[in-house]
């Protein structure tokens, strides 16, 4: 529960840097640090647990998250420097990492069960230039894989303690756990310049992102372990995809992007975000899903649960942690390297990079269009960067056009539009992205929803929800490849959206009803034409309870089934 204040408290050091007069943010973590200083240990150990209970440190590191919450600690005291310039939570995280070197450098004593001090430890490199910060985290890297973190009871994949980093393939075990590891893999090869390590991570996101990732975004196959499952073990209903672990592949997405400049990092960073994490929170703010299927069936129970969102969890790790990725946001939109400014993510922002200052508009992810307008530039030639995302099929780009043409552009193999010129406070260039909707596939592979397909839109996945539908939703079928027809409403409980529409079908149940049947081929669908409508995944589960689904069972010769 450490961990919880200390990710409050990264998002409020995130929060300021964009919005410093929040004085109610600026008291909770001046009171908090000052506890802290108080109650940390002359030799800089600080964990509440241990110091409260009069337990040994350090017996049981396999589950006591003592470096995990030391880990969200070091990453808030940076989050609070860097947004508020504020030095005192770095004073603590100071003495608390160079407490974990002389206690751990050079030694073999046992691992965190929970990674995060990794990348922790290289973002307080990054601050302070202490290179033994670095170093700690390259070797908790490389230990692991070594049986130091050992069985957890669900095994030694479960911690990633199976197989040394540099010789994994594939992500297991807890879903989380492996992600927020890969994020500190990512961190360490990038700043010891390792090309083999940063190479081995990179083959297990394309591994993933392959074979063991949701539509949605979301990671975790299984609830056992909150963790992967097989290659193409993706099932829509008993998907895990727990919120933290969206939150954590974007984190590693994001680091793969620095240190590659590949747009399909930035493309699953997207998807992420409108997805499997926007999902997460209601319309309101205040209720939280912590596991996010792609399926919920009417009368879906877990214990006895029925899978809706909720305002708490006794393990609270998922709302802190989104609000630290909401109020980080604005980091994750561009780059900038030598003379280019690199726009990754579109949304209203005023962005500088490399002594360009552009303003952003646009009404993404509901609109395509962007329009990016030069506020100031120095003398001489400068680079501006678009991504084009892998779902746009074409591209439209013209600067200082008085008018909106629909000039289409060929999008070059890499997805970046580069426009390179001396620009002028006042140019102007707009981009102009498909968001015609269209039905996508899953690989055949992935058993669980061969057959079926899904809707998207920009860069949102649609889900069916039964209040839309005219049947019962297990009875619906859609026309695959069929034309899909988008409105814009109102809906209570949502606000304002946009629904997709596709003609289907209706198959009604057999009587005498089995789950199987050993002589009928599958029914064709009613003849009646029928209607199905989807609404944007992420705002799911604002309209009461109900069957969702976002895999639809196809029928009909219109597209791959
Ligand atoms: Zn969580």
């Amino acid at each position: 529960m450490d961990s919880d204040i200390y990710k409050t408290l990264e998002a409020i050091g995130w929060a300021l840097e964009t919005t410093p007069s929040t004085q109610k943010f600026s008291d909770f973590a001046a009171s908090t640090i000052e506890l802290l200083a108080r109650v940390q240990l002359p030799d800089g150990y600080l964990n509440s647990y241990v110091q409260a209970s009069g337990e040994p440190r350090y017996q049981n590191l396999a589950s006591s998250h003592e470096w995990y919450c030391d880990g969200h600690f070091i990453q808030a005291a940076v989050a609070l420097a860097r947004g508020t310039g504020n030095q005192d939570a770095m004073d603590i995280a100071i003495r608390l990492a160079d407490h974990l070197v002389k206690e751990f450098a050079g030694q073999s004593r046992g691992l965190d069960g929970h990674p995060i001090i990794e990348t922790a430890l290289v973002e307080l490199y990054r601050e302070t230039g202490t290179a033994a910060y670095r170093d700690l985290a390259a070797q908790f890297v490389e230990q692991r894989g070594h049986g130091l973190a050992g069985d957890s009871g669900f095994g030694r994949r479960y911690l990633q303690d199976h197989l040394p980093v540099r010789e994994r393939t594939t992500e297991v075990g807890h879903a989380v756990r492996a992600l927020y590891l890969e994020a500190g893999v990512t961190d360490v090869a990038t700043e010891t310049n390792d090309t083999q390590l940063l190479d081995t991570s990179r083959q297990r996101w394309d591994d993933m992102v392959a074979a063991k990732t949701s539509l949605t975004g979301g990671n975790g196959s299984r609830h056992e372990g909150e963790s992967f499952g097989d290659r193409f073990e993706l099932p829509p209903d008993r998907a895990y995809n727990e919120t933290c672990a969206a939150i954590a592949s974007f984190h590693w997405s994001w680091r793969l992007l620095l240190a590659t400049g590949e747009a399909k990092y930035a493309d699953h960073m997207e998807r992420i975000l409108y997805n499997g994490f926007a999902a997460a929170i209601n319309t309101e703010g205040v209720r939280f899903f912590y596991v996010n299927p792609l399926q919920r069936r009417v009368d879906h129970y877990e214990k006895d649960d029925p899978g809706r969102r909720r305002e708490w969890f006794k393990c609270a790790c998922c709302p802190p942690n989104i609000m630290r990725l909401l109020a980080s946001l604005h980091h994750y939109l561009a780059t900038s390297k030598d003379d280019t400014l690199s726009i990754h993510q579109y949304a209203t922002a005023a962005v500088t990079g490399a002594d360009l200052s552009v303003d952003v508009e646009t009404d993404y992810p509901w609109d395509g269009t962007v329009t990016i307008r030069v506020t100031g530039a120095p003398a001489g030639e400068r680079e501006l960067a678009l991504r084009v995302p892998a779902w746009s099929a074409t591209a439209g780009l013209t600067v200082n056009e008085a008018q909106d043409s629909s000039e289409r552009v060929p999008v070059p193999p890499d997805r970046y539009l580069r426009i390179r010129r001396a620009w002028q406070a006042g140019d102007e260039v707009r981009l102009r992205l498909d968001m015609t909707p269209r039905w996508t596939y899953p690989d055949p592979r992935v058993d669980a929803v061969r057959g079926c397909a899904a809707i998207e839109r920009g860069p949102l996945v649609y889900c069916f929800e039964q209040t839309d539908q005219a049947a019962r939703l297990d009875e619906l079928t859609a026309l695959a490849g069929g034309p899909l027809t988008e409105r814009t409403v109102t809906l209570p409980g949502i606000g304002a959206t946009i629904q997709v529409s596709a003609p289907g079908g209706h198959v009604p149940p057999r009587e005498p009803a089995a789950a199987w049947t050993s002589d009928q081929a599958p029914a064709a669908p009613d003849e009646r034409a029928v209607t199905v409508t989807a609404v944007p995944y992420f705002q799911w589960d604002n309209r009461g309870p109900g069957a969702m689904r976002v895999w639809i069972p196809v029928t009909g010769q219109a597209g791959p089934v």
